[in-house]
């Protein structure tokens, strides 16, 4: 099964994607953790990806398209896998067709921009998994250490109150264009998040037709 979870920044899409790796055991191919790492590991790609990052921007799409080409060509994905935050562009989602990608499913959790604030200022990552915790919504057991691994819980860079003004901003003008895309082909499937996580992924196993 091939799934696009797609949603404003801090609306759940990388929790609900853990979620549903952890449910339906293929692989959660977040695009952002991916770049995160090639920043913190100092490769070329990281470098040329690093200042558009921190300005809350996309990164260029010919960039994310050569990274999800190779990732998706991994043994891994052969029996499907969750794109989280691909595709975030019409040309990414048009170079997914030309790829030969049809997913089964485009999901898109829907959050009002006025809690989305609140949502990533609480917001933690693991920096070893990259899991991902709310201070309020979802805590770790342990203050500051994640669960799955024990690594560091840490605040992301681009989860300060600016840059996720502008971060929305590129979504409502770049990403959101694409529930159209996605809804003219009959796959696009909404589902409301909410405060409390369990309310939304109950809402996204019904939107993905399995009752929870
Ligand atoms: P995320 O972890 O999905 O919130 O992504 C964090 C940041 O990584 C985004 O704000 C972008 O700067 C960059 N990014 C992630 N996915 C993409 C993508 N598909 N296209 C362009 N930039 C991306």
């Amino acid at each position: 099964m091939k799934i696009i979870i797609m949603g404003p920044p801090g609306g759940g899409k990388g929790t609900q994607a853990e979620y549903l790796r952890d449910t339906l055991l293929i692989p959660h191919i977040s695009t952002g953790a991916i770049i995160r790492k090639a920043i913190s590991e100092k490769t070329p790609l990281g470098l040329k990806a690093e200042e558009y990052i921190a300005e809350g921007h996309l990164v260029p799409d010919d960039i994310v398209i050569a990274m999800v080409k190779e990732r998706l060509g991994e043994e891994d994905c052969r029996k499907g896998y969750i794109l989280d935050g691909f595709p975030r562009t019409i040309p990414q989602a048009e170079a997914l067709d030309e790829m030969g990608v049809t997913p089964d499913c485009v999901l898109c959790i829907d959050v009002e921009d006025e809690s989305i604030v609140e949502r990533l200022s609480g917001r933690r990552e693991c920096k070893d998994c990259a899991a991902s915790y709310h201070v309020k919504y979802n805590p770790p057991q342990k203050e500051g250490v994640c669960d799955k691994c024990g690594g560091e819980l840490i605040l992301r860079s681009d989860d300060v109150p600016e840059t996720i003004r502008e971060r929305l901003k590129v979504y409502h003008e770049q990403t959101e264009p694409l529930e159209e895309f996605y809804r003219a082909k009959g796959l696009l499937r909404m589902a409301k998040g909410c405060e409390e996580l369990e309310d939304t992924t109950r809402n996204v196993m019904r939107a993905l037709g399995v009752e929870k």
